[in-house]
């Protein structure tokens, strides 16, 4: 029986406890250097106890210091870090540490992605279900990877589909595409398709912002260019006002087909979009719009816990990566992990249909169908 994952999981524990305790050092070489043994420790394949040596020594982990492992040391003997929590309190920023502990709930390590993929208790889909990732960026807007390289590693990695979605042009700080280059791209995708006819097919996608009310970023004839249409709040993300009926426009205007990273939460430093999530839920079922599950391990968004509101209230769902380079494509085995622990029927997971009922489903979404 593989560990499962709602026992206490130390890896994500550790990683807390080192970012809390990068953000309260002076230094900024001290604060990368805590920084990223936390991410060290988020991305280990297994739990950090197997680590441990007979010796009460640990294990070489890359990216890990000797202050670091140090730490890791107290919490594996003693449950808690003294060494943290004293330095913490010392510092004067403990209502701040609490605050960037309150925006951790509901992530995943790797570890427990790992062990949601294997254990078998868990209905909802499998990897082996996942057909194509529907949100990916290329170098057309803020990624690294072209789309020939989305084919090949979709084709290794057994896709039979994926959506490219750079950012509308509405969103400057991404390098959104413009219409022209958005129409050079289709050109090219024309390309890359009629190349791997029958192995892989790329579909035009973009990923659209919603505006503060609601409204997408893009005019109806441009959504109507696209085969998939993947909307996502990247404002207002801090702020405790309601924002339900930014939300409910978005997954009603007609055109939409995914409701993208729907919080827009960031671990540790941003809460993203309070709503009231079931009607926001209510409403998709309604116009047929799927709920991303954003498997990019800083956003979790959404996570297994308001996913499970989005299985009772019937919503289709979108497991996604957001990869924005190759190594991210991943990134969706968080999204699946997700899905599972909120037992999410693979029949209602749009990445899991055959591709001609994905192109059905989202032809009768456009606007013009
Ligand atoms: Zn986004």
């Amino acid at each position: 029986m593989p560990r499962v994952t709602s026992g206490m999981d130390m890896n994500g524990k550790i990683a807390a406890l080192l970012r809390d305790f990068a953000a309260i050092q002076k230094s900024k070489q001290r604060m990368w250097g805590y920084k990223r043994a936390a991410g060290a420790i988020l991305t280990l394949e297994e739990p950090i106890e197997s680590f441990l040596q007979p010796d009460g020594t640990l294990r070489k982990i890359p990216n890990i210091g000797p202050s670091s492992a140090r730490v890791i040391l107290e919490v594996l003997q003693t449950g808690s870090s003294p060494t943290v929590e004293k330095a913490i309190s010392e510092s004067g920023q403990t209502g701040d540490i609490e605050r960037r502990r309150d925006l951790r709930g509901h992530f995943l390590s790797r570890a427990q992605v790992l062990a949601a993929l294997r254990n078998k208790t868990l209905t909802g889909p499998r990897l082996e279900d996942y057909r194509g990732d529907l949100q990916m960026h290329s170098t057309w807007s803020d990624g690294s990877q072209s789309l020939e390289d989305i084919i090949e590693t979709g084709i290794a990695r057994g896709y039979s589909f994926s959506a490219v979605t750079d950012h509308s042009y509405g969103l400057k700080i991404a390098r959104g595409v413009s219409m022209a280059q958005l129409a050079q791209q289709h050109h090219e995708i024309d390309r890359l398709n009629r190349k791997h006819r029958g192995a892989f097919r790329l579909l035009k996608g973009i990923e659209a912002n919603i505006r503060a009310d609601g409204s997408v970023d893009m005019e109806p004839d441009e959504l109507d260019l696209l085969e998939i249409v993947v909307a996502a709040p990247h404002s207002a993300l801090r702020v405790a006002t309601d924002q339900t009926a930014r939300m409910v426009k978005a997954v009603t205007t007609r055109g939409v087909h995914i409701l993208g990273h729907p919080r827009g939460r960031k671990y540790g430093s941003r809460p993203g979009v309070t709503a009231d999530w079931r009607k926001v839920f209510k409403a998709a079922v309604r116009s047929r719009v799927a709920i991303e599950i954003d498997g990019d391990p800083s956003r979790q968004d959404l996570d297994y816990e308001l996913a499970r509101g989005a299985v009772e209230a019937g919503c289709l769902f979108a497991l996604d990566s957001d990869a924005h380079s190759t190594g991210e494509l991943r990134y969706a085995e968080t999204a699946v992990a997700h899905a599972r622990l909120a037992g999410v029927p693979v029949d209602r997971i749009i990445n899991c249909w055959p591709l001609e009922q994905l192109l059905q489903w989202a032809a009768e979404l456009r606007i013009k169908n």
